[in-house]
Parts: C-alpha cells; sequence; structure tokens
C-alpha cells in the first residue's frame, strides 16, 4: 500500500471486507449514479475551463459508460438514462448561471488537481480537487456532489461526510488561513432555483481528530485487517456485495 484516498478511508471506516473488495480484489462494478456523477464532474469542470460547448452530458455520460471498468450489478436501463439526463440537463443551467452569484469575480487557479502528500511512514495521501477557484485573497476548495435532492441536516453535520475537503485543504499547498471549502450539491429532484446549493465547512475544528483516524485507518490497511462488519450490510443502505460471491 503506497497511497490512501479520502473514499478508501470512509470504505475502510465502514467495513474493512468491504475495502478489501474494491481496493485490493478491485471489484468494482460501474452504476448509473457513478457514470452520471463522473459525466457531471467533467462538464462542471469543462464549463469552469470554457469549454463545455464542446461536448454534451449525454456525450459524456455514453464515454464513461464505453470506459467502465466493470459491468454494473443491477442492468442500467435505457428508461433510468434518460431521466437522469434530463434531471442532469435541469440543474446544469442553474449551475452555470449560479457559479459567478457563488464566488464573484473569480478566477480559476485548477480543476481536477492531483494531492499526493505524505501522510505517515511510506504512506501518501491521494485525491484530486474538482476545481480550486480564487476570490480576491481567498482560495476556494471546491468539490461536486450529485445528490438526490440535497443534504439533510445529518449529513451536513456528519464528520466523516465532511472529512473529504477538511484532508484536500490539510494537504493543499494554501495557507490554512487563506483557504476555504465548499461542497457544491447538485441536486436531481428539487424546485427550480435551488437545485444548486453552495455549502461551506469550516474544517478547521475536524481536521486534528480526522489526520489521525486517517493515520489510524492507513496504519490498519497496512496491518492487513479486513474484518467483516455485519453492521454495514443494511445500513445506511445496502451493501451491494451482501449475499454475492464476493461476501456471502
Ligand atoms: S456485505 Fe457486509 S460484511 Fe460483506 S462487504 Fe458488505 S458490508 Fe462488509
Amino acid at each position: 500500500m503506497s497511497h490512501i484516498s479520502y473514499s478508501e478511508f470512509t470504505t475502510f471506516l465502514s467495513c474493512p471486507y468491504r475495502h478489501k473488495i474494491q481496493y485490493i480484489d478491485r471489484v468494482r462494478p460501474t452504476s448509473i449514479h457513478l457514470i452520471f456523477g463522473s459525466a457531471v464532474h467533467e462538464y462542471c469542470e469543462r464549463f469552469l475551463l470554457g469549454n463545455d460547448t464542446l461536448v454534451t452530458l449525454p456525450e459524456l455520460f455514453d464515454l464513461y459508460y464505453e470506459e467502465r471498468e466493470m459491468e454494473p450489478f443491477q442492468p442500467i436501463l435505457k428508461k433510468d438514462i434518460e431521466q437522469i439526463l434530463q434531471q442532469g440537463a435541469k440543474f446544469l443551467p442553474e449551475f452555470k448561471q449560479n457559479f459567478s452569484e457563488m464566488f464573484p469575480n473569480y478566477k480559476i487557479i485548477a480543476t481536477e488537481k492531483e494531492i499526493y502528500k505524505k501522510l505517515v511512514d511510506k504512506i501518501n495521501f491521494k485525491g484530486y480537487i474538482d476545481a480550486i477557484v480564487k476570490v480576491e485573497d481567498i482560495y476556494h476548495i471546491i468539490d461536486f456532489k450529485t445528490c438526490y435532492s440535497g443534504w439533510n441536516q445529518y449529513r451536513k453535520s456528519d464528520i466523516k461526510a465532511l472529512l473529504q475537503n477538511a484532508f484536500y485543504k490539510y494537504f493543499s499547498d494554501y495557507n490554512f488561513e487563506s483557504t476555504q471549502t465548499h461542497y457544491i450539491l447538485l441536486k436531481r429532484v428539487a424546485p427550480a432555483k435551488q437545485r444548486v446549493e453552495k455549502f461551506t465547512v469550516d474544517s478547521s475544528n475536524i481536521i486534528e481528530k480526522g489526520i489521525q483516524q486517517l493515520t489510524k485507518t492507513a496504519r490498519m490497511i497496512q496491518k492487513g485487517c479486513t474484518i467483516k462488519k455485519r453492521s454495514s450490510c443494511l445500513r445506511p443502505f445496502r451493501c451491494q456485495f451482501l449475499k454475492t460471491k464476493f461476501c456471502r
């Protein structure tokens, strides 16, 4: 193991055996939501770079579908693709319209910026920041999240969910005091003008514990911990590997 990402970290916390299946055995079935999320991320990043007119969301969806690592466990139906692309066609114009209101006079610093920084011993933290923009003297680290109708209060106060941007801020090259972090929620089902939300997180009071937990997790992975955490089989969602050949 030479690096750990945020998604590896959260997968291991939820179930070390699921981490083994996904990151050691590399069993990663695709899904309509994974493909849609990748297509939307790329579209948003292209918009920020000024070249979103060169490709459409359906074209990007097709591209990511073609490049899938593995077949989905659930078949991806044409009617579901049409529905999800229609939802994207509603929130993307709002995103494009609202971005400069959320970050007035912004300057693009980077999109899809790779972070690869030492965490502990021979383990690095690896991640990709969706976008970094600068407004006056402040750097804004942005992560796009496609979601159903937004995040509820439980999700907005779930420290584990908020650590992603906190890690990005911690491992980025920018001064901690002059950096802010935001999630841009892109809602598939929401009333007009409420389909895009900027959710800003103050990570200063969660980062210390987060780094301790990340380090501990990386060491447990390094030691080969692959226990089955059965309490995660059905909560908060049904694990896709439950009762398959990968986890009986
Ligand atoms: S089915 Fe349960 S034990 Fe198996 S990988 Fe999923 S969460 Fe872990």
